[in-house]
């Protein structure tokens, strides 16, 4: 309905500007017409009027009836008084405005319309006669019947032709603006068919034109969208089955123990094993939720101005004990503050993840090396270790949730603390790199705007 809308409107549009171009091409020719056609008359009227000077004793010719005007035309000439000389063959209802007869006889050639009494209009010519004795006015006048004709003529083609040009054009206006919003029609079909299920149809794209590219854009909008609902339904996936497996150790355990009368130690036992991968699930839990809050970006982080370094410097003393355990060398290098606008618990988060990562795929012997700096217009967080390193392959996916290089190597994670970094990054404006060389070492790379 709404296409059907636009394509009338269209239409009726050009319809209107076609009926004012008409009615304005129509009184131009009309005027143009009448003024060349009065022209030709005005040029003929004084050819006449030299004809009529030319011939000999003319006021004695016309006193006599010897002079006959052509026929339609008339002749008069007037004396000095204004009083018009006796013709008897002349035609006398015309009657000529006397101020024009006054004129001539002060020597003043004019034109002037006249209306006759038959209601014609007379094209009249007035203009001094060189008698001999006191002077003397001629008038010529012809009628203006063909003009007046031709005028009509064109008043009755334009009226014939002009609704008959506008019914083709509202036709050939309906078609054309049909043809070109067809392509519309059909994108309306096809996002219909289109189901949150299933995103996989696609807008035939033809042209590259306004409408194509607008095909184009919601293709992309859609492919864009479907990525992100495969995104989301494996993360689903993933995340029920990172959950599954300690669920199934709880319940198996909780039967196992309840099978029987058991030992109070073997109760312990039995509770201290759900206590663990319940512990575990909760960890994992609150890292999906952590991940849902970065995820919903900008607005939900808290802004204030944070150096960056001493948030390094606080994760570097909180894992210090760990690193120490783990006999892994922990440094942090100190340098000028390097403020950013952001969410410190977020921030904190990030290094923390990373730190953390560096200590645990490292082995015992390991450096960890944690600097922060400015770096023009941002700030920069570097998190380097001399572990097992990724291979290359890999590096690509990791910041992919519940992505792990292989689970033989993981060291207790889910796959989602790179993840969470990047998502935090992100929120911030920022962003997350990596390299590293496979059983040399990692670093990372966070840069953030600076604040
Ligand atoms: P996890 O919580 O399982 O460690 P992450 O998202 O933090 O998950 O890391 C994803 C994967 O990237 C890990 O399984 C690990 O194989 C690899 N990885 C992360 N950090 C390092 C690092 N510093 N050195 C080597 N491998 C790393």
């Amino acid at each position: 309905m709404a296409s059907a809308t636009i394509r009338v409107r269209l239409t009726a549009w050009y319809l209107l500007l076609l009926t004012l171009v008409l009615c304005l091409l129509g009184l131009l020719l009309h005027l143009y017409l009448g003024y060349t056609l009065r022209s030709n008359l005005d040029r003929s009227l004084v050819h006449r009027a030299e004809q009529l000077v030319a011939i000999r004793d003319l006021p004695q010719a016309m006193a006599d009836g010897r002079f006959a005007a052509d026929p339609g035309e008339v002749v008069a000439l007037y004396d000095s008084q204004g009083r018009r000389l006796r013709d008897p063959s002349a035609d006398n209802s015309v009657g000529v405005n006397p101020a024009r007869v006054e004129s001539a006889l002060r020597g003043e050639s004019s034109f002037s319309t006249e209306r006759g009494q038959d209601g014609r209009s007379l094209r009249l010519y007035a203009l001094p006669y060189p008698a001999a004795t006191s002077p003397m006015a001629l008038v010529a006048a012809r009628p203006m019947d063909n003009i007046t004709a031709a005028q009509r003529a064109l008043l009755r083609t334009f009226l014939v032709v002009g609704p008959l040009t506008l019914l083709l054009s509202a036709g050939g206006g309906l078609f054309l603006a049909r043809r070109a919003l067809k392509p519309i029609d059909r994108m309306t079909a096809t996002t219909r068919k289109i189901e949150e299920a299933d995103l996989g149809g696609r807008i035939d794209v033809r042209s590259n034109d306004e409408l194509g590219r607008l095909g184009q854009t919601l293709n992309d909008m859609l492919d864009r969208l479907e990525r992100a609902f495969t995104r989301q339904r494996q993360f689903t996936g993933d995340a029920s089955h990172e959950l599954r497996g300690p669920l199934s150790v709880i319940e198996a355990e909780a039967t196992l123990a309840l099978r029987r009368e058991r030992s109070s130690e073997e109760y312990q036992a039995a509770l201290a094993t759900i206590a663990e991968e319940a512990g575990g699930m909760k960890r994992l839990i609150d890292q999906l939720l952590d991940l849902a809050r970065a995820d919903e970006g900008q607005e939900r982080l808290s802004r204030e101005l944070i150096d960056l370094a001493a948030v390094a410097a606080e994760v570097v003393g909180e894992l210090a004990p760990v690193a120490e355990e783990r006999e892994i060398a922990l440094h942090f290098e100190n340098a000028p503050p390097a403020i950013v606008c952001g969410d410190r618990g977020h921030l904190r988060r990030l290094l923390l993840n990373l730190v953390d990562n560096g200590i645990r795929y490292s082995d015992a012997g390991g450096t960890v090396v944690v600097r922060a700096y400015r770096a023009g217009d941002a700030a920069r967080a570097v998190v380097s270790d001399t572990g097992i390193g990724i291979p290359p392959e890999h590096l690509s996916r990791v910041f992919e949730r519940f992505y792990r290089v292989d689970a033989a190597r993981s060291r207790g994670g889910a796959g989602l603390g790179l993840a969470l970094c990047q998502a935090i990054a992100r929120a911030h404006g920022g962003t997350i790199d990596v390299e590293s060389v496979l059983g040399t070492g990692t670093t990372f790379t966070v840069t953030l705007p600076i604040g």
